[in-house]
């Protein structure tokens, strides 16, 4: 073996277990595993999962808060009006660089593999779309990352921008975006649809589009996409975001939606942290609308449902580090999942679940699949969010790529 895990915690399994690691591969897994490893890893009763999944991650515009004026209405519009004149500045190297620097955040924390929007607009043209391609290639040897061409302003508002879209398919990008809800009119917003599922079946690729994120109960993008996926017939290559619009419509009209989405079996991603702070802010009603989609009952539909960190330290989130510990700690509260179970399933939004929106068929701690796993100094999922405990040891392509130490002591007086 090139490596074993010794006295390893499984999610759901009594008693302990060592993993051996042969090559990028997961060799065994057994209650004892005769053979040395060339390293050894005691994990001594703490969690081994999974690494983990970010499905959502504005890579493009991570860190950039600090070098522009204040969002002072805390609103999705003066955030989009704000990155302007950062997009029409900032060159692909700058872009790249600050980009590279909180992905190794995010492997540092555990995660392997980060789907990234890039904005493809007529302001910043390919820059961000040219320095994701860039930073997926600078990070191969830690990271896995998916790069979405994502029409930031929105398609039919900012004409031009579909035929950067299908440019920016034509570089190498992975996935197709969207973000439907931004047009100006139900029409314009099918328009949209339409053109980025004929974009995603020329060039063979999924589509993950920004949908209702908004507390307006009169946009309906969740709908028209799931019916679109329907008909198209695409199922498990479509993801959609946010989705806020559903929690503030009546319930026979957001059953109806579910169960069109489970029809289309699409997944939904929701980034709590987010929908939390940007929903509802303006003239600060109370109370607060929480602002996030109906997760409890898109899982309950059986809907797959994940969770991303989305923004960090940008002008639509003030913070983030690009840990999906924290993300799922976020969403455990927002959502309210906080019996044994549901703590469980807060876990599987930013890992399995998290996979399956990226289509990661490799993934997972079985014999045979990719050896991208975590240690966590933690001796269960509860106990891992309770105390956000450090990722002791990262595993990529059974490679250990990060390791963290933490020593805290205290000084008591006798
Ligand atoms: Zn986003």
């Amino acid at each position: 073996m090139d490596l074993v895990i010794r006295k390893a915690q499984l999610r759901r399994t009594d008693g302990l277990r060592d993993i051996g690691i042969k090559g990028d591969r997961i060799a065994e897994i057994a209650p004892s595993i005769a053979a040395r490893g060339t390293r050894e890893i005691g994990a001594d009763g703490r969690l081994v999962t999974p690494a983990f999944v970010n499905p959502h991650m504005h890579l493009d515009k991570c860190m950039v808060r600090d070098r522009m004026r204040p969002n002072a209405t805390f609103s999705f519009d003066e955030a989009i009006e704000l990155t302007w004149g950062f997009k029409r500045d900032r060159t692909v190297d700058d872009i790249r660089k600050t980009a590279v620097g909180v992905a190794e955040q995010a492997v540092a924390n555990g995660t392997t593999h980060m789907r990234v929007f890039a904005d493809v607009d007529t302001i910043g043209g390919l820059k961000p779309v040219k320095a994701m391609l860039a930073v997926r290639e600078a990070m191969r040897d830690v990271l896995d990352i998916q790069v979405v061409a994502f029409p930031q302003e929105a398609t039919v508002r900012n004409p031009g921008s579909d035929a950067l879209l299908a440019e920016a398919m034509k570089l190498g990008a992975d996935v197709v975006g969207g973000l439907p809800w931004y047009e100006h009119c139900d029409a314009d917003s099918q328009t949209q649809i339409d053109l980025c599922f004929d974009l995603a079946r020329k060039y063979g690729k999924p589509i993950h589009m920004l949908v209702d994120d908004t507390s307006d109960p009169t946009k309906r993008t969740l709908e028209m996409l799931a019916l679109k996926t329907i008909r198209a017939g695409l199922g498990h290559h479509v993801a959609a975001s946010h989705c806020e619009s559903i929690t503030f419509y009546d319930p026979t009209h957001a059953a109806r939606v579910i169960a069109q989405v489970k029809e289309a079996g699409m997944s939904i991603v929701s980034n709590a942290h987010i929908s939390l702070t940007l929903i509802g802010i303006v003239g600060r009603p109370q109370p607060a609308p929480r602002g996030i989609t109906r997760v409890w009952e898109f899982l309950q539909a059986g809907v797959n449902v994940a969770s991303g960190q989305d923004d960090v330290n940008d002008p639509y989130y003030p913070f983030g580090r690009c840990d999906q510990l924290e993300v799922g700690w976020v969403m455990a509260h927002t959502a309210q999942l906080v019996f044994a179970d549901d703590i469980e399933t807060a876990y599987d939004l930013i890992t399995t679940n998290a996979a399956k929106v990226m289509s990661l068929t490799d993934y997972g701690l079985e014999v045979g699949r990719r050896a991208d796993l975590i240690v966590l100094d933690a001796p269960s999922v509860k106990e891992a969010f309770r105390l956000q405990a450090p990722r002791l040891y990262v595993i990529r392509k059974g490679r250990v790529v990060a390791e963290t130490n933490v020593t805290r002591t205290v000084h008591r007086a006798k």
